[in-house]
């Protein structure tokens, strides 16, 4: 079975910002449960209503839904080599059900104090076209309102970047999702990096790991 990495933090450590790049390192898909619950509810489809009171409300998605929505996305066929997983798994329980169906190799934790949270999602926005990821001050496009990667004139913001539930959404961190750190610890697969510092340096570092993984 061909291996997966799993990027892993709290909210608005950086995972979207970094799976670019890892992305070109190593060929693999980037899957974010996330952006594809965004997509579902875009289109109004029954899981995309069923995921938008939590996801509002900044909680988790129950897990036999996600974990629903992962093992279909893996039988298409760019799955086949292993993915990047971003934002997944976020439970014990997701990560019990993703070593059934997938081979992770490595598990990289990008760290960020809670106390700039709140400061990157506030300030967060993202290409209407592409998806590539801004900050207000920390990483604002060159020309304002025109993406760099792709020139779209486009930005959006999400609901759920609003400080209240943000604060939901740590809070879900820490009771549901940090505990995962130790299980992938004890398995041998946890990689720290400190994601408080330049979006580069942290780029750099985590290349560093998938170069030494591939
Ligand atoms: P996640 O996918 O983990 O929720 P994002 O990649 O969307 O996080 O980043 C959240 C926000 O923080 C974005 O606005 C992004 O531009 C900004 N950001 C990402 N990495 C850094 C960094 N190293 N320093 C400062 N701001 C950052
Ligand atoms: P961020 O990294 O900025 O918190 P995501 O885009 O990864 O944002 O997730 C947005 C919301 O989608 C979460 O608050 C949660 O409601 C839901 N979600 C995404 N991934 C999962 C998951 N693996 N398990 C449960 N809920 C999820
Ligand atoms: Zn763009």
């Amino acid at each position: 079975m061909a291996s997966s990495i799993v990027l892993f933090g709290p909210p608005g450590a950086g995972k979207g910002t970094q799976a670019g790049n890892i992305v070109r390192l190593t060929g693999k898909p980037q899957i974010s449960t996330g952006d594809m619950l965004r997509a579902a509810l875009a289109a109004g489809t029954a899981l995309g209503l069923e995921a938008k009171g939590y996801m509002e409300a900044g909680q988790l998605v129950p897990d036999e839904v996600i974990i629903g929505l992962i093992e279909e996305r893996l039988t298409e066929p760019d799955a086949s080599d292993g993915v990047l997983f971003d934002g997944f798994p976020r439970t014990i329980a997701q990560a019990e059900a993703l070593s059934e169906i997938a081979d992770v190799s490595v598990v990289i934790a990008i760290e960020v104090p809670d106390s700039r949270i709140v400061e990157r999602i506030c300030g967060r926005y993202t290409c209407g076209n592409c998806s590539a990821v801004y900050h207000d001050s920390f990483n604002p496009t060159a020309v304002e309102g025109v993406c760099d990667n792709c020139g779209h004139t486009e930005m959006k913001r999400r609901a759920d970047d609003n400080e209240e539930t943000v604060l939901s959404r740590l809070s879900a961190y820490h009771t549901q999702t940090a505990p995962l750190a130790s299980w992938y610890d004890e398995r041998n697969l946890l990689v720290n990096i400190n994601g408080d510092q330049d979006i580069d340096l942290v780029g750099g570092e985590i290349a560093a790991v998938i170069v030494f993984d591939l």
